[in-house]
């Protein structure tokens, strides 16, 4: 007899956890996934400011599952469900579609940015959700220095050594923290022009304090260490415009070359899919609502686990993973004939944000945690969750360089980067129909996706500027920050 097919939409923390817990459970399992990596997303911001590589937080999806006759990895996107059908139709690299039926899915696409309704702030200050975003971020941080090293007008300079950060949940006081580290401490004595003490890190927030979902003791003790690293922090301040030259807020403009955007996510594109073929609500955020066993409405094989889904739960980690955890046991009782498990309950294990070395806040059940033992908890916890011996191992070896020593091993933007970067923006230039085609489909590419662009045999039909940067025109980075007015 054939086995269940379980598949699986993803392999973050959700996917990821609930591939694992079908290790014994007779069913074949297909895993889904844009990337062929697992995403350690906690850590993306250490890839952002040059501390940790790529590799390091993002492990092969197929090494972490190797060894399962079980298990079938799929890289592509699911661009749909087919509830009726009972299929997922996925779309790989090449563009093809396949069409993969199901008796069991366990969707786990995680969240995207949201700019609420603001795109167009994305060139400007781009966001950190994934390791293209974290690539990014980190060209624009160490352009800035250099830049302002070249820069002969102490007005622009100090453009230049001005960042704005805005939101100040976890990703945003994370990366205010280590820019500051950086220019104050790290980058000492690298540049001899450019005075990186006038560095200004400027963090930005509409509510009333910094990292919201912690006690207010730790959020605090968090705004009195970001001060004491000279980050300038705005509260009750609402960001309304962004551009090329710095941004719009309610206390005035604020000129700033390097922007970035931590403010907001919404639910990943394919939730309008799930929800259009089953006819699930969504929340503000276009998360799926499921019921109490994380299935939709009238929809029992259908799983909805982790920050696509709309539980009033935190969108952190521990959600997804005990969500999908928590749908293999449904599927394996069922096949197993037993009755269900109780309804899903999140096990709160706690909550944590690092501000620099040394010093991270962490609600973990009634302690509150800040300062220095607050960092060594942060640090166990991430090294105990990071995925693979081989990068625990190098992240620590990374982490005594950058934390007892000032090193930043990670600090490269290859030419290829920018060259794709400036083929992106190609990309957002030309209509939608030019755009599909000879391009290859990268506008089409969900957000998280690897934009492949190839420039071939395109660049003589395209208009204006666009021909100029594909042929490499412009080999230093062209995003807003090298404009001048
Ligand atoms: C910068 C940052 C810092 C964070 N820091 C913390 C922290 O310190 N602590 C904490 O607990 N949480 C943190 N989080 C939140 C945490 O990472 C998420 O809550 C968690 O990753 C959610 O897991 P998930 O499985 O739902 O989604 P994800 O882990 O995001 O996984 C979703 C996966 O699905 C893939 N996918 C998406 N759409 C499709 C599709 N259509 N087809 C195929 N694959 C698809 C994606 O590529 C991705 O690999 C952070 C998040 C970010 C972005």
């Amino acid at each position: 007899m054939e086995k269940h097919r379980v598949v699986i939409v993803g392999a973050g923390f959700g996917g990821l956890f609930a591939a694992k817990s079908l290790r014994k459970v007779p069913v074949q399992v297909t895993v889904v996934s844009g990337t062929t990596y697992h995403l350690f997303e906690p850590l993306l911001y250490q890839v952002a400011t040059g501390i940790l590589s790529e590799g390091e937080v993002a492990p092969p999806i197929r090494e972490i599952l190797r060894g399962r006759d079980d298990l079938d990895i799929r890289l592509g996107w699911v661009t749909d469900v087919d509830a009726g059908a009972s299929t997922v139709e996925v779309s790989a690299p090449d563009g093809t579609i396949r069409t993969i039926p199901y008796d069991s899915l366990i969707v786990a696409a995680g969240a995207s940015n949201s700019y609420f309704g603001n795109d167009r702030f994305a060139e400007h200050a781009p966001a950190l959700k994934n390791i293209d975003d974290a690539l990014e971020v980190r060209s624009r941080i160490f352009h800035a220095f250099e830049m302002a090293e070249l820069e002969e007008d102490p007005a622009v300079r100090q453009e230049w050594l001005t960042f704005v950060i805005v939101g100040a949940g976890p990703t945003g006081v994370e990366l205010a923290g280590q820019i500051a580290e950086l220019a104050h401490r790290s980058l000492k004595g690298q540049y001899r022009r450019a005075d990186l003490s006038t560095t200004r890190v400027i963090l930005i927030d509409a509510v009333d304090r910094v990292l919201p979902a912690f006690d207010g003791s730790l959020s605090a003790a968090a705004l009195k260490q970001l001060r004491r690293l000279h980050v300038d922090v705005r509260l009750n301040t609402k960001v309304s415009d962004v551009d090329a030259y710095g941004v719009t807020a309610s206390d005035g403009y604020l000129r700033a070359r390097t922007k970035f955007w931590a403010a907001g996510v919404a639910a990943a594109p394919l939730a309008d899919r799930i929800a259009q073929s089953t006819g699930a609500g969504t929340d503000r955020a276009g998360r799926i609502e499921v019921e109490p066993d994380l299935t939709v409405a009238g929809h029992p094989s259908i799983f909805v686990v982790g920050d696509l889904a709309a539980t009033g739960l935190p969108g952190v980690a521990q959600v997804a993973m005990q969500g999908g955890r928590y749908a293999a046991r449904v599927i394996a009782r069922r096949i197993a004939g037993r009755p269900a498990p109780k309804p899903f309950k999140y096990f709160d294990k706690g909550n944590m944000a690092t501000i620099s070395r040394f010093s991270a806040v962490a609600d973990v059940g009634p302690l509150h945690l800040s300062g220095l033992i607050g960092w060594l908890g942060w640090l166990g916890v991430h090294l105990f969750y990071l995925i693979g011996f081989k990068n625990k191992v190098s992240t620590l070896l990374h982490w005594t360089v950058s934390f007892l020593g000032r090193g930043r091993a990670e600090r490269i933007t290859t030419t290829q980067q920018i060259h794709a970067r400036n083929a992106l923006r190609v990309v957002a230039m030309l209509p939608v129909s030019a755009a599909a085609e000879p391009l290859g489909g990268a506008a089409a590419v969900p957000s998280g996706g690897a934009a492949a662009v190839s420039s071939g045999g395109a660049a003589a039909e395209l208009p204006g500027g666009a021909a100029a940067l594909l042929a490499g025109d412009q080999v230093a980075p062209v995003h807003d920050q090298g404009l001048r007015r």
